[in-house]
């Protein structure tokens, strides 16, 4: 599938043909490869180690299971994650053994397998769907991101004058803004959303989008179609099978009970005189910079992380202002070296990765070294999205989105000590990889764990690898140009939804917000978090008329740790 990665089939067994990312020493490769100390060491004493230009063949038995998972990935690209376990799809005759062996890690689950789907025969034949329940899936299959959807949608393909499409049948209550454009094709920001749906009513013969008929065929050109719904032939559906299968082998990091050793570097978006999205009186900057200030003393108290935060307010300090309604403040200045007042937001987000990138190289406490995979960065932003859509969503730097070498050039940076530092930055093919698989397995755990709390998610893909914006893609710059390897942007919720809206002027709200992203970080270095407390936020805020009235405050059940 690439010069770096390759997976093959021959006979009902599997190897990987691999060969070290550019930027990736043997060392490293191999100890990422495969499962064993002791079959890295082979690996390195072959003739001729591997290198770039040199790959090795592994057997599947001896392969790490995060790339178990990828070479799956690779193979099967119609393979679903459900709810129900992991669906998949046979696209050759494969003995149930194999099957067993590939997801399980077992050969003897065979018999599990043909309980559970029926099957009389230890051979399975193609086009067959073998659902593997998710008890005995293997780890990295088993924290892979189920659908959000119990059952794929059904989509059909045609060709017109005009090109390919897909068709989808709309269901009873859908509507073609939220069933088929936000869903099918990615677009989210509202002018882009009506004017998508407008050329999607033309294309498919409809004359009143409020008035479609239930099962009427709807086309959507191949070209809008985001790439998990493309047919699995598709150049750009197998581009980015490829793509999630080469970024999944990063998605474990190294285990760090209570956060020790790890560093939290928190970004409130906007701040000073950049207040970010405006909607119904609310500053985006004030209510992000509130859970910002909570999560970091979520995370003071209840962990050994080092917490470091790129803005602090000039009057309130880091201390949680205890009021609902909060009073829109421009005293937020960058902890750059000299402070930045934001006056320039564009200044201010490109000083923002350029402190990032300085807080990767500082030692932590007491002088200590911490490494990059133990350093997180987590900025969070509130969005201006089409009124019909709530909740939160999550975006990681997309590889393919990622420059090799950047830098700013001008008197405005030159007064920083963190653009001296480093004025260019560069990521090599590796960094780039492993950054998107990385940061992917924590947006992952930061929305299921605010699924569990109750909060409000975005149905479809609610980890982004890049923004759709006016026809164009792109990765925020602040991800962009960041090169701590776990990093995420959160949008918390959408300021143009009254509904969001109605909650973000509640403590309650904020403080669940920094709760589930404290809870999804301690989860992410691996801590048995305990079943996350359900929220007392309920998912649709109080009616609006009684939002003034006092509700008795529900206790949690449990307390999350
Ligand atoms: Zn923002």
């Amino acid at each position: 599938m690439s010069p770096d990665f390759a997976v093959i089939l021959a006979n009902g067994r599997i190897s990987v043909e691999a060969r070290p990312l550019e930027g990736e020493t043997p060392m490293e490769f191999a100890a990422r490869l495969v499962a064993s100390q002791a079959t890295a060491g082979e690996i390195l004493a072959l003739p001729g180690q591997p290198s770039t230009g040199r790959s090795v063949v592994v057997p599947y038995a001896a392969l790490a299971n995060e790339v178990k998972l990828a070479a799956i990935r690779a193979l099967f690209p119609a393979d679903v994650r459900a709810t129900a376990g992991w669906l998949h799809i046979a696209v050759a005759e494969e003995s149930l053994a194999a099957t067993a062996d590939w997801f399980t890690g077992r050969t003897d689950h065979a018999a599990a397998l043909a309980r559970e789907n029926g099957l009389t025969s230890d051979v399975v034949s193609r086009g067959t769907t073998v659902r593997i329940p998710t008890e005995i899936l293997l780890r990295p299959f088993r924290d892979a991101e189920a659908l959000d959807e119990p059952e794929p949608p059904q989509l059909t393909w045609g060709e017109d004058a005009t090109g390919r499409y897909a068709v989808y049948r709309l269901r009873k209550k859908e509507a073609l803004y939220s069933a088929v454009v936000v869903r099918f094709t990615g677009r989210v920001h509202a002018p882009d959303v009506i004017e998508l749906a407008g050329a999607i009513a033309v294309r498919s013969g409809i004359e009143d989008v409020r008035a479609i008929p239930v099962g009427y065929p709807v086309k959507i050109p191949l070209e809008v179609l985001s790439e998990e719904y493309l047919p699995p032939d598709d150049p750009r559906a197998r581009a980015r099978a490829l793509e999630r299968a080469e970024t999944s082998q990063f998605a474990q990091p190294a285990t760090a009970k209570g956060l020790a050793g790890v560093r939290i570097v928190l970004d409130a978006g906007h701040g000073g005189r950049d207040t970010g999205t405006i909607h119904g009186g609310l500053w985006e900057a004030t209510y992000v910079y509130d859970v910002t200030v909570r999560l970091r003393k979520l995370l003071l108290d209840r962990t050994q992380a080092d917490v470091v935060l790129t803005t602090k307010d000039g009057s309130t300090g880091w201390k949680i202002v205890e009021k609902d309604r909060l009073p829109p403040r421009k005293s937020q200045v960058l902890l750059t070296d000299p402070p930045y007042d934001l006056a320039d937001p564009v200044v201010g987000v490109n000083l923002r990765w350029y402190l990032a990138n300085s807080l990767l190289k500082r030692p932590g406490p007491e002088k200590k070294r911490i490494p990059p995979e133990r350093t997180v960065f987590v900025s969070l932003h509130a969005d201006s999205l089409h009124p019909s859509l709530r909740g939160a969503m999550v975006y990681v730097p997309g590889e393919r989105f990622l420059r090799e070498r950047y830098g700013k050039r001008g008197e405005v940076f030159a007064s920083y000590r963190e653009w001296r530092e480093q004025p260019v930055v560069s990521f090599s093919r590796r960094d780039r990889v492993a950054s998107e698989g990385a940061s992917t397995a924590l947006a992952g755990k930061i929305v299921s764990s605010m699924r569990k709390s109750g909060l409000a998610v975005h149905p479809f893909s609610p980890v982004r690898t890049h923004v759709i914006r006016a026809g164009r893609e792109w990765v925020p710059a602040i991800l962009r140009y960041n090169r701590i390897p776990n990093r995420v942007l959160v949008e918390i919720a959408n300021l143009a939804n009254e509904e969001d809206r109605d909650l973000l002027v509640t403590r309650r709200f904020r403080q669940d917000v920094a709760e589930a992203v404290a809870a999804g970080l301690q989860e992410y270095f691996g801590a048995d978090v305990a079943p996350a407390a359900k929220a007392v936020t309920p998912t649709k805020p109080p009616e609006r008329k009684k939002a003034t009235k006092k509700t008795p405050a529900k206790k949690p059940t449990s307390t999350s740790r």
